[in-house]
């Protein structure tokens, strides 16, 4: 069996141009142009990479882009009058800070301070409670993203098995709620799991987010299964740079029925959801009715 391949890459596009259609409404019927504002502090590589793709995707959809560059050793006090400043500004519908922060900076204390509403990473930890609940929240984007994949390959998830490999706050946990959302079956599986080929081994549904290249070998998964590798690793093979997931991709097409490639699997979906929550969070904040399909 060689499992069908999700093209995150496409169903991003796909994404994207709902987001920009919804977007051409807002302006046309209402005269609202939806904003992201994306606030990095320091000059992490990586970060500086995502920002500057997030701006470009935001524009290219037709929203306003706010970018905060701020120096690394901005104090939480000035960064914090930043994030009010933007809570308090009716032109900005969704507020991310770039993660992770300089050693210095609370973390939590940031992201709380985050106006919920605003909060298009859905971190705040109101939104995590709203999610947990079952309540209208702000999703995070890469778990949502995975969750919209699922939904396009199965329809239904209801009364599926699903194996969440890792527990983290910004994949893990949140996916998992996701899918007891959807009715799934859902093990959280983490480092010091029993037992973990076999925890997989029942699963029709893995979520691979752990951080480790091709840790998941094909014998762990079960003939037929969805598998979405949520993992990004770097890693060095015949002399070459090359990114890979955290699930063996050759190995894994043998069983799996269906599986998201790295890359071009679920990081394509993260910002595309970024967007979407974007657009959400505008429609909300202005009672207007929320586009279909672009949230959990
Ligand atoms: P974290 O490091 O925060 O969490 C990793 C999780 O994996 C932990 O819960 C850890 O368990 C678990 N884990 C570690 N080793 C094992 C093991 N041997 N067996 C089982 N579980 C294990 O990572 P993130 O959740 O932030 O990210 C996971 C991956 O997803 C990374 O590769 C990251 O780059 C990628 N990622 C991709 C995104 C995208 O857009 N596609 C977005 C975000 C992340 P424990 O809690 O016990 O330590």
């Amino acid at each position: 069996m060689s499992a069908q391949i999700i093209d995150g890459k496409a169903f991003a596009a796909t994404v994207r141009e709902k987001v920009a259609g919804h977007v051409a409404r807002l302006k046309e019927e209402h005269g609202i142009t939806p904003g992201l504002a994306v606030v990095l502090v320091g000059e992490d590589p990586a970060s500086q990479v995502y920002v500057r793709s997030k701006g470009k995707q935001t524009v290219e959809a037709g929203m306003n882009s706010i970018e905060h560059k701020l120096d690394a050793d901005t104090s939480e006090e000035d960064l914090l009058a930043i994030v009010d400043q933007l809570n308090n500004d009716p032109a900005v519908h969704g507020i991310l800070v770039q993660l992770p922060l300089p050693g210095h900076l609370n973390e939590d204390l940031v992201i709380n301070s985050i106006d919920p509403a605003k909060d298009v990473d859905g971190f705040h930890i109101s939104n995590v409670g709203l999610l947990g609940t079952g309540q209208k929240s702000m999703v995070p984007c890469t778990p949502l993203g995975c969750l919209m994949m699922l939904r396009d390959h199965h329809g239904s998830l209801s009364g599926m098995d699903a194996v969440v490999i890792g527990r983290s706050n910004i994949v893990g946990k949140p996916m998992a709620q996701l899918l007891l959302g959807d009715s799934c079956t859902v093990t959280i599986a983490h480092s010091r799991t029993k037992d973990l080929p076999d925890v997989v081994r029942r699963a029709d549904i893995v979520v691979a987010a752990v951080g480790r290249p091709e840790m998941v070998p094909g014998d762990w998964i079960k003939e037929g299964a969805t598998v979405i590798d949520v993992g990004i690793n770097r890693i060095e093979r015949d002399g070459k740079n090359k990114l890979v997931g955290d699930v063996d991709f050759a190995s894994a097409t043998e069983r799996a029925g269906a599986i998201t490639p790295v890359p071009g699997g679920v990081g394509p979906m993260t910002i595309a959801c970024l967007l979407a929550n974007t657009v959400t969070a505008c429609c909300r904040a202005n009672g207007l009715a929320e586009p279909e399909g672009l949230t959990a």
